[in-house]
């Protein structure tokens, strides 16, 4: 089992580093092919041991190889999260389940940082992730379909007029009715509820600014409440 917590915490680091590239990129509107990763204060390229999530940062003592500038810290503090979250988030799931759980997190996590950066999503992520999910979770769909349908549609009709109120975005909108069809009404109002208390006190904290980021708070409160829907 320990090769298998490994090869998750693994999996969740490189994945949440390329997703904190991924959403840097996306901000400054850069590919994500070229030019290859290199230092912000030098624009030295970086060798491919110095982009090792974690461990390129901490060989490097958090400075630059070349010109010893401080790296931020945030990408590496993003990466021990996730890949923390996704080896106990794991522990705690069946092992069939475990791939429909890291696509779901992973898919996530990029949807977080992109809203959070840039207060937008990319349309493609969010849509073509939105169906990937929805099609691992089959089985599921269709037992949330015959419980909940009325909920549902219910739910998705007050999401879409929020966000035409634009008192909601429409990523946000979108991600939570991919959610709820997959998890049906109770945990995904659970969810609203919980973001909405994150996202109040971050007003509160950030000296009530005009618009937040919404995404960030659906999604952590989701990876809180996956811990009690298996
Ligand atoms: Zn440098």
């Amino acid at each position: 089992m320990f090769v298998y917590y490994l090869l998750i915490f693994i999996l969740g680091s490189t994945w949440s580093s390329f997703a904190c590239c991924f959403a840097y990129r996306y901000q400054h509107n850069i590919s994500i092919i070229q030019p290859h990763s290199r230092c912000d204060n030098c624009l030295k390229s970086l060798k491919l041991w110095q982009l090792i999530p974690i461990l390129g940062y901490c060989i490097q003592k958090g400075h630059c190889f070349y010109c010893h500038a401080k790296i931020p810290c945030l990408s590496v503090i993003i990466e021990l999260c996730f890949s923390g979250y996704l080896t106990i988030i794991c522990a705690t799931y069946p092992i069939e389940k475990t791939f429909v759980l890291l696509a779901l997190c992973c898919w996530t996590l990029l949807l977080i940082l992109t809203d959070f950066f840039t207060k937008t999503v990319p349309t493609y992520f969010l849509i073509s992730g939105g169906f990937l999910i929805c099609i691992l979770n089959f089985q599921r769909i269709l037992i949330t379909l015959r419980l909940n349908l009325l909920f549902m549609l219910f739910f998705s009709s007050i999401l879409v007029l929020l966000s035409f109120l634009r008192m909601l975005g429409s990523g946000d909108t979108i991600f939570l009715i991919f959610l709820g069809f997959i998890y049906g009404f109770i945990p995904m109002l659970i969810v609203v509820i919980i973001s909405c208390l994150f996202a109040l006190c971050y007003f509160f904290v950030c000296k009530f600014q005009k618009s937040i980021a919404f995404l960030p708070f659906i999604g952590i409160s989701l990876f809180l409440v996956l811990f009690f829907i298996h």
